[in-house]
Protein backbone atom coordinates (compact mmCIF):
# COMPACT_ATOMS: atom_id res chain seq x y z
CA UNK A 1 0.00 0.00 0.00
CA UNK A 2 1.36 3.61 -0.79
CA UNK A 3 -0.08 6.17 0.87
CA UNK A 4 2.34 8.68 1.02
CA UNK A 5 1.63 10.92 -2.05
CA UNK A 6 -2.12 11.49 -3.28
CA UNK A 7 -3.43 14.11 -6.04
CA UNK A 8 -5.93 15.26 -3.94
CA UNK A 9 -5.85 19.05 -2.77
CA UNK A 10 -6.24 19.92 0.64
CA UNK A 11 -6.78 22.99 2.62
CA UNK A 12 -4.35 23.60 5.31
CA UNK A 13 -5.84 23.90 8.77
CA UNK A 14 -4.41 27.32 10.48
CA UNK A 15 -4.41 27.39 14.52
CA UNK A 16 -7.79 29.11 15.33
CA UNK A 17 -9.38 27.63 12.51
CA UNK A 18 -13.11 26.21 13.74
CA UNK A 19 -13.35 22.02 12.03
CA UNK A 20 -16.88 20.57 12.31
CA UNK A 21 -16.64 17.14 12.72
CA UNK A 22 -19.74 14.81 11.86
CA UNK A 23 -20.27 12.19 14.14
CA UNK A 24 -18.36 11.24 17.14
CA UNK A 25 -17.31 7.35 16.54
CA UNK A 26 -13.79 6.52 16.51
CA UNK A 27 -12.77 8.57 13.39
CA UNK A 28 -14.61 11.52 14.18
CA UNK A 29 -13.33 11.80 17.77
CA UNK A 30 -9.79 10.67 17.07
CA UNK A 31 -9.89 13.48 14.19
CA UNK A 32 -10.92 16.25 16.27
CA UNK A 33 -8.64 14.89 19.37
CA UNK A 34 -5.40 15.08 17.12
CA UNK A 35 -6.89 18.47 15.49
CA UNK A 36 -7.76 19.59 19.11
CA UNK A 37 -4.14 18.88 19.92
CA UNK A 38 -2.73 21.51 16.81
CA UNK A 39 -4.69 24.11 18.32
CA UNK A 40 -7.90 24.09 15.69
CA UNK A 41 -11.17 24.79 17.12
CA UNK A 42 -13.36 21.98 17.08
CA UNK A 43 -17.07 21.07 17.13
CA UNK A 44 -18.18 17.84 17.05
CA UNK A 45 -21.83 16.96 15.80
CA UNK A 46 -23.12 13.82 17.12
CA UNK A 47 -26.78 12.83 15.87
CA UNK A 48 -27.50 10.36 18.86
CA UNK A 49 -27.50 10.96 22.73
CA UNK A 50 -23.61 8.73 23.16
CA UNK A 51 -20.54 8.81 21.79
CA UNK A 52 -18.69 5.79 20.32
CA UNK A 53 -21.03 5.06 17.27
CA UNK A 54 -21.30 1.14 16.42
CA UNK A 55 -18.35 1.03 18.27
CA UNK A 56 -20.32 2.17 21.70
CA UNK A 57 -21.05 -0.05 25.10
CA UNK A 58 -24.74 0.37 26.00
CA UNK A 59 -26.02 0.24 29.35
CA UNK A 60 -28.92 -0.83 30.50
CA UNK A 61 -30.95 0.27 33.72
CA UNK A 62 -29.02 -2.06 35.99
CA UNK A 63 -25.81 -1.01 34.44
CA UNK A 64 -25.47 -4.82 32.85
CA UNK A 65 -23.24 -3.38 29.41
CA UNK A 66 -23.18 -5.10 25.93
CA UNK A 67 -21.72 -4.06 22.73
CA UNK A 68 -23.13 -3.58 18.97
CA UNK A 69 -21.31 -7.24 18.29
CA UNK A 70 -18.28 -7.64 20.47
CA UNK A 71 -15.38 -5.08 19.73
CA UNK A 72 -12.15 -5.98 20.35
CA UNK A 73 -9.18 -3.62 20.25
CA UNK A 74 -6.34 -5.43 18.10
CA UNK A 75 -4.37 -2.97 15.72
CA UNK A 76 -0.98 -3.52 13.97
CA UNK A 77 -0.38 -0.03 13.92
CA UNK A 78 1.71 1.45 16.88
CA UNK A 79 0.15 4.77 16.47
CA UNK A 80 -3.04 3.68 17.19
CA UNK A 81 -2.04 1.15 19.99
CA UNK A 82 0.00 4.21 21.64
CA UNK A 83 -3.70 6.64 21.35
CA UNK A 84 -5.40 3.54 23.29
CA UNK A 85 -2.78 3.21 25.78
CA UNK A 86 -2.83 7.15 26.38
CA UNK A 87 -6.72 7.21 26.70
CA UNK A 88 -7.69 4.18 28.69
CA UNK A 89 -4.11 3.00 30.46
CA UNK A 90 -4.43 0.54 32.83
CA UNK A 91 -8.33 -0.09 32.07
CA UNK A 92 -7.13 -2.57 29.45
CA UNK A 93 -7.45 -5.88 30.01
CA UNK A 94 -6.57 -8.74 27.97
CA UNK A 95 -9.06 -11.39 26.94
CA UNK A 96 -8.26 -15.17 25.73
CA UNK A 97 -10.00 -15.21 22.40
CA UNK A 98 -12.24 -18.38 21.51
CA UNK A 99 -15.13 -18.46 19.16
CA UNK A 100 -16.50 -21.62 17.46
CA UNK A 101 -19.12 -22.31 14.95
CA UNK A 102 -22.46 -23.94 16.57
CA UNK A 103 -23.60 -26.56 13.95
CA UNK A 104 -26.60 -28.86 14.87
CA UNK A 105 -25.56 -28.74 18.55
CA UNK A 106 -21.89 -29.37 17.66
CA UNK A 107 -18.85 -27.16 17.95
CA UNK A 108 -16.36 -26.14 14.99
CA UNK A 109 -13.18 -24.07 15.16
CA UNK A 110 -13.65 -20.70 13.54
CA UNK A 111 -12.08 -20.02 11.25
CA UNK A 112 -12.70 -23.51 9.79
CA UNK A 113 -10.27 -26.17 10.25
CA UNK A 114 -10.57 -28.49 7.43
CA UNK A 115 -9.37 -31.52 9.84
CA UNK A 116 -11.73 -30.51 12.71
CA UNK A 117 -14.62 -29.83 9.89
CA UNK A 118 -14.37 -32.89 8.19
CA UNK A 119 -14.01 -35.17 11.26
CA UNK A 120 -17.02 -33.49 12.80
CA UNK A 121 -19.23 -33.35 9.99
CA UNK A 122 -17.94 -36.48 8.07
CA UNK A 123 -17.48 -36.26 4.32
CA UNK A 124 -21.45 -36.33 2.66
CA UNK A 125 -22.40 -33.73 5.49
CA UNK A 126 -19.14 -31.37 4.62
CA UNK A 127 -20.10 -32.25 0.90
CA UNK A 128 -23.63 -30.79 1.41
CA UNK A 129 -22.77 -27.57 3.17
CA UNK A 130 -20.00 -26.88 0.28
CA UNK A 131 -22.76 -27.11 -2.27
CA UNK A 132 -25.23 -25.22 -0.13
CA UNK A 133 -22.43 -21.84 0.41
CA UNK A 134 -22.62 -20.80 -2.82
CA UNK A 135 -27.01 -19.81 -2.06
CA UNK A 136 -26.18 -19.16 1.34
CA UNK A 137 -27.70 -15.44 2.13
CA UNK A 138 -27.90 -15.17 5.73
CA UNK A 139 -25.21 -12.56 7.09
CA UNK A 140 -25.23 -10.41 3.91
CA UNK A 141 -28.66 -10.88 2.56
CA UNK A 142 -27.43 -11.40 -1.04
CA UNK A 143 -25.45 -14.73 -2.56
CA UNK A 144 -21.78 -15.06 -1.63
CA UNK A 145 -21.00 -14.83 -5.38
CA UNK A 146 -22.21 -11.49 -5.21
CA UNK A 147 -19.55 -10.44 -2.73
CA UNK A 148 -16.52 -8.75 -4.00
CA UNK A 149 -13.16 -10.37 -2.97
CA UNK A 150 -11.63 -7.78 -0.57
CA UNK A 151 -14.00 -8.50 2.04
CA UNK A 152 -13.46 -12.02 1.88
CA UNK A 153 -9.89 -11.47 1.85
CA UNK A 154 -10.33 -8.96 4.63
CA UNK A 155 -13.05 -11.12 6.76
CA UNK A 156 -12.16 -14.67 6.37
CA UNK A 157 -8.47 -15.05 6.01
CA UNK A 158 -8.23 -15.50 2.06
CA UNK A 159 -9.22 -19.01 2.88
CA UNK A 160 -10.29 -21.47 -0.07
CA UNK A 161 -11.41 -24.81 0.55
CA UNK A 162 -8.42 -26.23 -1.40
CA UNK A 163 -6.05 -24.30 1.13
CA UNK A 164 -7.88 -25.81 4.39
CA UNK A 165 -7.73 -28.93 2.48
CA UNK A 166 -3.84 -28.66 2.32
CA UNK A 167 -3.01 -27.25 5.32
CA UNK A 168 -5.22 -30.46 6.98
CA UNK A 169 -1.88 -32.48 5.72
CA UNK A 170 1.04 -32.99 7.53
CA UNK A 171 3.28 -31.93 4.82
CA UNK A 172 2.07 -28.09 3.95
CA UNK A 173 1.53 -28.01 8.19
CA UNK A 174 5.31 -27.47 8.12
CA UNK A 175 5.09 -24.50 5.27
CA UNK A 176 7.27 -21.73 6.80
CA UNK A 177 5.21 -19.12 6.74
CA UNK A 178 2.54 -20.18 9.43
CA UNK A 179 -0.25 -18.12 9.79
CA UNK A 180 -1.73 -17.68 12.91
CA UNK A 181 -4.71 -15.77 14.11
CA UNK A 182 -4.22 -13.72 17.55
CA UNK A 183 -4.88 -16.14 20.84
CA UNK A 184 -5.61 -12.86 23.14
CA UNK A 185 -6.80 -9.33 22.59
CA UNK A 186 -7.25 -6.18 24.61
CA UNK A 187 -10.75 -5.07 25.56
CA UNK A 188 -11.84 -2.53 27.94
CA UNK A 189 -12.68 -3.33 30.82
CA UNK A 190 -15.91 -1.71 30.55
CA UNK A 191 -16.38 -2.08 27.08
CA UNK A 192 -15.24 0.08 24.06
CA UNK A 193 -17.51 2.90 25.33
CA UNK A 194 -15.00 3.36 27.98
CA UNK A 195 -12.73 4.26 25.12
CA UNK A 196 -14.52 6.83 23.68
CA UNK A 197 -15.88 8.09 26.79
CA UNK A 198 -12.03 8.42 27.88
CA UNK A 199 -11.21 10.12 24.30
CA UNK A 200 -14.27 12.40 24.36
CA UNK A 201 -12.57 13.49 28.14
CA UNK A 202 -10.00 14.11 26.64
CA UNK A 203 -10.51 16.06 24.11
CA UNK A 204 -12.91 18.74 26.20
CA UNK A 205 -9.76 19.12 28.58
CA UNK A 206 -7.84 20.62 24.90
CA UNK A 207 -11.39 22.87 24.59
CA UNK A 208 -13.15 21.09 21.95
CA UNK A 209 -16.77 20.94 21.99
CA UNK A 210 -18.87 17.30 22.11
CA UNK A 211 -22.30 18.28 20.91
CA UNK A 212 -24.93 15.46 21.49
CA UNK A 213 -28.47 14.90 19.58
CA UNK A 214 -26.89 17.37 16.88
CA UNK A 215 -28.23 15.46 13.59
CA UNK A 216 -26.44 17.13 10.83
CA UNK A 217 -29.06 17.71 8.03
CA UNK A 218 -27.03 19.80 5.29
CA UNK A 219 -23.72 20.27 4.62
CA UNK A 220 -23.51 24.54 2.77
CA UNK A 221 -20.91 23.86 -0.20
CA UNK A 222 -20.53 27.48 -1.91
CA UNK A 223 -17.97 28.20 -4.68
CA UNK A 224 -16.24 24.95 -4.36
CA UNK A 225 -16.04 24.56 -0.81
CA UNK A 226 -17.69 23.96 2.33
CA UNK A 227 -18.61 26.98 4.34
CA UNK A 228 -21.35 25.72 7.02
CA UNK A 229 -23.01 22.62 8.39
CA UNK A 230 -26.73 22.78 9.45
CA UNK A 231 -27.49 20.14 11.98
CA UNK A 232 -31.28 19.39 13.52
CA UNK A 233 -31.49 19.57 17.62
CA UNK A 234 -34.13 19.56 20.22
CA UNK A 235 -34.61 22.91 20.46
CA UNK A 236 -34.87 23.30 16.74
CA UNK A 237 -32.10 24.15 13.95
CA UNK A 238 -28.42 24.82 14.62
CA UNK A 239 -26.30 26.55 11.67
CA UNK A 240 -22.57 26.48 12.63
CA UNK A 241 -19.70 28.40 10.17
CA UNK A 242 -16.66 26.05 9.44
CA UNK A 243 -13.53 26.20 8.12
CA UNK A 244 -13.47 22.55 7.84
CA UNK A 245 -15.92 19.79 7.88
CA UNK A 246 -14.75 16.18 8.40
CA UNK A 247 -17.54 13.81 8.28
CA UNK A 248 -17.94 10.49 9.38
CA UNK A 249 -21.42 10.14 8.14
CA UNK A 250 -22.29 7.18 5.46
CA UNK A 251 -21.40 8.54 1.88
CA UNK A 252 -25.14 7.93 0.76
CA UNK A 253 -26.46 10.44 3.55
CA UNK A 254 -22.91 13.02 3.45
CA UNK A 255 -23.72 13.37 -0.62
CA UNK A 256 -27.60 13.76 0.49
CA UNK A 257 -26.75 16.63 2.98
CA UNK A 258 -24.68 18.36 -0.01
CA UNK A 259 -28.20 18.71 -1.55
CA UNK A 260 -27.83 20.45 -5.06
CA UNK A 261 -24.22 21.09 -5.19
CA UNK A 262 -23.86 17.76 -5.69
CA UNK A 263 -24.42 16.64 -9.65
CA UNK A 264 -27.12 14.20 -10.35
CA UNK A 265 -24.68 11.27 -10.81
CA UNK A 266 -22.78 11.63 -7.82
CA UNK A 267 -26.28 11.56 -6.14
CA UNK A 268 -27.60 8.50 -7.36
CA UNK A 269 -24.01 7.08 -7.68
CA UNK A 270 -24.77 7.86 -3.19
CA UNK A 271 -28.07 6.60 -3.41
CA UNK A 272 -27.21 2.91 -4.96
CA UNK A 273 -24.41 2.19 -2.05
CA UNK A 274 -26.04 -1.17 -0.40
CA UNK A 275 -25.49 -1.43 3.71
CA UNK A 276 -26.43 -4.63 5.91
CA UNK A 277 -28.04 -3.53 8.97
CA UNK A 278 -27.86 -4.98 12.40
CA UNK A 279 -29.97 -5.81 15.22
CA UNK A 280 -28.92 -7.12 18.78
CA UNK A 281 -30.99 -8.59 21.54
CA UNK A 282 -29.31 -8.41 24.59
CA UNK A 283 -30.69 -10.64 27.40
CA UNK A 284 -29.73 -10.76 30.82
CA UNK A 285 -29.73 -14.12 32.38
CA UNK A 286 -30.71 -15.27 35.91
CA UNK A 287 -27.91 -18.31 36.10
CA UNK A 288 -24.84 -18.37 34.11
CA UNK A 289 -24.71 -19.50 30.17
CA UNK A 290 -21.51 -21.97 30.18
CA UNK A 291 -20.14 -21.77 26.79
CA UNK A 292 -16.46 -20.49 27.53
CA UNK A 293 -16.40 -18.38 23.65
CA UNK A 294 -16.41 -14.96 23.76
CA UNK A 295 -18.80 -15.05 20.91
CA UNK A 296 -20.50 -18.23 18.78
CA UNK A 297 -21.52 -18.12 15.15
CA UNK A 298 -24.63 -19.71 14.66
CA UNK A 299 -24.73 -21.88 11.60
CA UNK A 300 -27.59 -24.02 13.14
CA UNK A 301 -30.64 -24.14 10.64
CA UNK A 302 -33.83 -23.60 11.84
CA UNK A 303 -33.33 -20.15 13.56
CA UNK A 304 -32.41 -16.60 12.48
CA UNK A 305 -29.50 -15.42 14.96
CA UNK A 306 -26.18 -15.49 13.47
CA UNK A 307 -24.11 -15.01 16.51
CA UNK A 308 -24.21 -15.16 20.13
CA UNK A 309 -21.71 -13.07 22.53
CA UNK A 310 -21.22 -13.65 26.20
CA UNK A 311 -20.21 -10.66 27.36
CA UNK A 312 -19.14 -11.92 31.14
CA UNK A 313 -16.37 -13.79 29.13
CA UNK A 314 -15.44 -10.48 27.27
CA UNK A 315 -14.84 -9.05 31.08
CA UNK A 316 -17.12 -9.66 34.43
CA UNK A 317 -17.16 -5.99 35.17
CA UNK A 318 -19.95 -5.77 32.04
CA UNK A 319 -21.96 -7.58 34.15
CA UNK A 320 -23.35 -6.01 37.82
CA UNK A 321 -24.38 -9.48 39.26
CA UNK A 322 -22.59 -12.73 40.16
CA UNK A 323 -24.20 -15.93 38.88
CA UNK A 324 -25.93 -14.11 36.09
CA UNK A 325 -25.14 -13.57 32.49
CA UNK A 326 -25.36 -11.16 29.63
CA UNK A 327 -25.80 -12.20 26.14
CA UNK A 328 -25.99 -10.92 23.07
CA UNK A 329 -28.12 -12.26 20.17
CA UNK A 330 -26.92 -10.39 16.68
CA UNK A 331 -29.60 -10.61 13.68
CA UNK A 332 -28.46 -9.67 10.31
CA UNK A 333 -30.96 -7.69 8.49
CA UNK A 334 -31.84 -4.71 6.30
CA UNK A 335 -33.59 -1.61 7.77
CA UNK A 336 -37.12 -2.08 7.47
CA UNK A 337 -37.48 -5.27 6.47
CA UNK A 338 -39.61 -8.23 8.75
CA UNK A 339 -37.20 -8.71 11.53
CA UNK A 340 -36.04 -5.26 12.13
CA UNK A 341 -39.60 -4.20 11.84
CA UNK A 342 -40.53 -6.34 14.31
CA UNK A 343 -41.64 -4.59 18.11
CA UNK A 344 -39.01 -5.55 20.72
CA UNK A 345 -41.05 -7.11 22.90
CA UNK A 346 -41.44 -10.35 19.78
CA UNK A 347 -37.62 -9.62 19.29
CA UNK A 348 -37.28 -10.34 22.87
CA UNK A 349 -39.30 -13.64 22.74
CA UNK A 350 -37.47 -14.75 19.27
CA UNK A 351 -34.44 -14.75 21.35
CA UNK A 352 -35.41 -16.08 24.30
CA UNK A 353 -36.82 -19.07 22.03
CA UNK A 354 -33.80 -19.07 19.71
CA UNK A 355 -31.65 -19.28 22.86
CA UNK A 356 -33.74 -22.43 24.33
CA UNK A 357 -33.45 -24.11 20.54
CA UNK A 358 -29.64 -24.07 20.63
CA UNK A 359 -29.47 -25.16 24.12
CA UNK A 360 -26.47 -22.58 25.10
CA UNK A 361 -27.42 -21.66 28.59
CA UNK A 362 -29.01 -24.70 30.32
CA UNK A 363 -30.90 -24.00 33.52
CA UNK A 364 -30.85 -20.44 33.32
CA UNK A 365 -33.84 -17.74 32.93
CA UNK A 366 -34.59 -14.77 30.74
CA UNK A 367 -35.11 -12.26 33.14
CA UNK A 368 -35.02 -9.76 30.22
CA UNK A 369 -34.22 -8.33 27.24
CA UNK A 370 -33.39 -5.02 25.35
CA UNK A 371 -32.97 -4.53 21.50
CA UNK A 372 -30.28 -1.94 19.78
CA UNK A 373 -31.04 -1.30 16.26
CA UNK A 374 -27.55 -0.26 14.32
CA UNK A 375 -28.32 1.30 10.59
CA UNK A 376 -25.69 0.73 7.88
CA UNK A 377 -23.48 -1.69 9.90
CA UNK A 378 -22.10 -2.93 7.11
CA UNK A 379 -20.84 -1.43 4.58
CA UNK A 380 -21.62 -3.94 1.33
CA UNK A 381 -19.26 -4.52 -1.35
CA UNK A 382 -21.13 -5.68 -4.08
CA UNK A 383 -20.62 -5.93 -7.74
CA UNK A 384 -21.17 -2.18 -8.28
CA UNK A 385 -19.69 -0.34 -5.31
CA UNK A 386 -16.45 0.73 -6.71
CA UNK A 387 -18.15 2.30 -9.41
CA UNK A 388 -20.36 4.38 -7.31
CA UNK A 389 -18.03 5.34 -4.97
CA UNK A 390 -15.74 7.05 -7.78
CA UNK A 391 -18.63 8.70 -8.77
CA UNK A 392 -19.17 9.92 -5.20
CA UNK A 393 -15.48 10.48 -4.98
CA UNK A 394 -15.71 12.59 -7.93
CA UNK A 395 -18.17 15.26 -6.60
CA UNK A 396 -16.36 15.12 -2.89
CA UNK A 397 -12.35 15.11 -3.98
CA UNK A 398 -12.14 18.39 -5.15
CA UNK A 399 -13.55 20.18 -2.37
CA UNK A 400 -10.32 21.00 -0.31
CA UNK A 401 -12.05 21.48 2.99
CA UNK A 402 -14.29 18.27 3.12
CA UNK A 403 -13.40 15.23 4.57
CA UNK A 404 -14.58 12.32 4.65
CA UNK A 405 -13.62 9.35 6.62
CA UNK A 406 -13.65 5.97 9.00
CA UNK A 407 -16.32 2.94 8.20
CA UNK A 408 -19.32 4.39 6.53
CA UNK A 409 -17.62 7.40 5.34
CA UNK A 410 -15.38 5.43 3.31
CA UNK A 411 -17.76 2.93 2.66
CA UNK A 412 -15.02 0.57 3.55
CA UNK A 413 -14.77 -2.20 5.82
CA UNK A 414 -12.89 -0.61 8.68
CA UNK A 415 -12.23 -1.68 11.96
CA UNK A 416 -11.42 0.70 14.56
CA UNK A 417 -7.78 1.02 14.00
CA UNK A 418 -8.09 1.76 10.61
CA UNK A 419 -11.12 4.49 10.62
CA UNK A 420 -8.62 5.91 13.19
CA UNK A 421 -5.70 5.67 10.97
CA UNK A 422 -7.78 7.52 8.44
CA UNK A 423 -8.43 10.40 10.56
CA UNK A 424 -4.99 11.03 11.76
CA UNK A 425 -3.99 10.70 8.60
CA UNK A 426 -6.36 13.37 7.00
CA UNK A 427 -5.42 15.67 10.02
CA UNK A 428 -1.81 15.23 8.97
CA UNK A 429 -2.57 16.35 5.14
CA UNK A 430 -4.76 19.40 6.30
CA UNK A 431 -1.22 20.56 7.89
CA UNK A 432 0.30 20.02 4.43
CA UNK A 433 1.19 15.93 3.88
CA UNK A 434 -0.14 14.36 0.83
CA UNK A 435 -1.16 10.68 2.32
CA UNK A 436 -3.58 8.97 0.31
CA UNK A 437 -6.11 8.29 2.74
CA UNK A 438 -8.22 5.86 0.53
CA UNK A 439 -5.09 3.80 0.58
CA UNK A 440 -5.73 2.49 4.22
CA UNK A 441 -6.80 -1.03 4.46
CA UNK A 442 -6.42 -1.91 1.04
CA UNK A 443 -4.32 -4.99 0.94
CA UNK A 444 -5.53 -8.47 1.19
CA UNK A 445 -3.95 -9.67 4.31
CA UNK A 446 -6.84 -10.36 6.88
CA UNK A 447 -7.47 -7.96 10.02
CA UNK A 448 -6.04 -10.03 12.55
CA UNK A 449 -3.76 -12.28 10.83
CA UNK A 450 -0.09 -12.34 11.98
CA UNK A 451 2.64 -14.12 9.65
CA UNK A 452 5.73 -15.53 10.45
CA UNK A 453 8.14 -17.79 10.79
CA UNK A 454 7.58 -21.01 12.36
CA UNK A 455 10.31 -20.28 14.51
CA UNK A 456 9.93 -16.95 15.48
CA UNK A 457 7.77 -15.28 18.13
CA UNK A 458 4.51 -13.62 17.16
CA UNK A 459 5.53 -9.01 17.36
CA UNK A 460 4.38 -7.06 15.39
CA UNK A 461 6.25 -4.40 13.35
CA UNK A 462 6.81 -0.91 15.30
CA UNK A 463 6.65 1.71 13.21
CA UNK A 464 5.88 5.41 14.03
CA UNK A 465 3.14 7.21 12.11
CA UNK A 466 4.19 8.29 8.87
CA UNK A 467 7.06 6.03 8.35
CA UNK A 468 7.27 3.90 5.41
CA UNK A 469 7.16 0.75 7.67
CA UNK A 470 3.52 1.98 9.61
CA UNK A 471 1.98 2.29 6.14
CA UNK A 472 2.93 -0.56 4.98
CA UNK A 473 1.56 -2.07 8.11
CA UNK A 474 -1.50 0.14 7.82
CA UNK A 475 -2.67 -1.39 4.76
C1 LIG B 1 -20.90 -6.06 14.45
C2 LIG B 1 -19.62 -5.28 14.38
C3 LIG B 1 -18.50 -5.72 15.09
C4 LIG B 1 -17.30 -5.00 15.02
N1 LIG B 1 -16.22 -5.48 15.72
C5 LIG B 1 -15.07 -4.77 15.72
C6 LIG B 1 -13.96 -5.23 16.48
O1 LIG B 1 -14.00 -6.27 17.12
N2 LIG B 1 -12.83 -4.46 16.49
C7 LIG B 1 -12.74 -3.30 15.78
O2 LIG B 1 -11.70 -2.63 15.85
N3 LIG B 1 -13.78 -2.86 15.02
C8 LIG B 1 -14.94 -3.57 14.98
N4 LIG B 1 -16.01 -3.13 14.23
C9 LIG B 1 -15.83 -1.91 13.42
C10 LIG B 1 -16.03 -0.63 14.21
O3 LIG B 1 -17.32 -0.64 14.78
C11 LIG B 1 -15.87 0.56 13.26
O4 LIG B 1 -14.61 0.50 12.62
C12 LIG B 1 -15.93 1.91 13.91
O5 LIG B 1 -17.00 2.07 14.81
C13 LIG B 1 -16.05 2.95 12.80
O6 LIG B 1 -15.88 4.21 13.34
P1 LIG B 1 -16.45 5.49 12.56
O7 LIG B 1 -16.23 6.64 13.45
O8 LIG B 1 -15.93 5.53 11.19
O9 LIG B 1 -18.02 5.21 12.37
P2 LIG B 1 -19.21 4.92 13.38
O10 LIG B 1 -18.77 4.08 14.50
O11 LIG B 1 -20.31 4.46 12.50
O12 LIG B 1 -19.56 6.37 13.95
C14 LIG B 1 -20.19 7.33 13.16
C15 LIG B 1 -20.94 8.28 14.07
O13 LIG B 1 -21.55 9.29 13.26
C16 LIG B 1 -22.85 9.55 13.72
N5 LIG B 1 -23.64 10.11 12.62
C17 LIG B 1 -24.02 9.50 11.48
N6 LIG B 1 -24.75 10.34 10.72
C18 LIG B 1 -24.82 11.50 11.40
C19 LIG B 1 -25.43 12.76 11.13
N7 LIG B 1 -26.12 12.98 10.02
N8 LIG B 1 -25.30 13.74 12.05
C20 LIG B 1 -24.60 13.55 13.20
N9 LIG B 1 -24.00 12.38 13.50
C21 LIG B 1 -24.11 11.36 12.61
C22 LIG B 1 -23.35 8.20 14.18
O14 LIG B 1 -24.42 8.31 15.10
C23 LIG B 1 -22.08 7.60 14.81
O15 LIG B 1 -21.99 7.93 16.18
C24 LIG B 1 -17.22 -3.83 14.25
C25 LIG B 1 -18.33 -3.39 13.54
C26 LIG B 1 -19.52 -4.11 13.59
C27 LIG B 1 -20.70 -3.65 12.80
Amino acid sequence: MNVASSPRVVTTAQRGEHAVIVGAGPAGLTAAYALAQRGVRVTVLEGDAVVGGISRTVVDEEGYRFDIGGHRFFTKLPAIQALWDEWLGDEFIDVPRLSRIHYRGRYFDYPLKAWNALSGLGPVEAARIVASYVAARKVWGIPCTEIRAEWAAQRIQGLSLFRAILSATPLTRRDAGIRTLIHTFRYPRLGPGQMWEACRARLEALGGTVCLEHRVRAIEVVDGRARAVVASTAAGERRIEADHVISTMSLRALVDACGESAPTGAAEAARRLAYRDFLVVALVLEGRAHFPDNWIYVHTPGVQVGRVQNFTNWSAAMVPHAGRSCLGLEYFCFEGDALWSRPDAELVALATAELAQLDLAPGARVLRGQVVRMPKAYPVYDAAYRTHLAAVRGFIDPIPNLHTIGRNGMHKYNNQDHSMLTALLTVENMHGARHDVWAVNTDFEYHEEQRRPATEPAVPAAAPLGSGAARVAAA
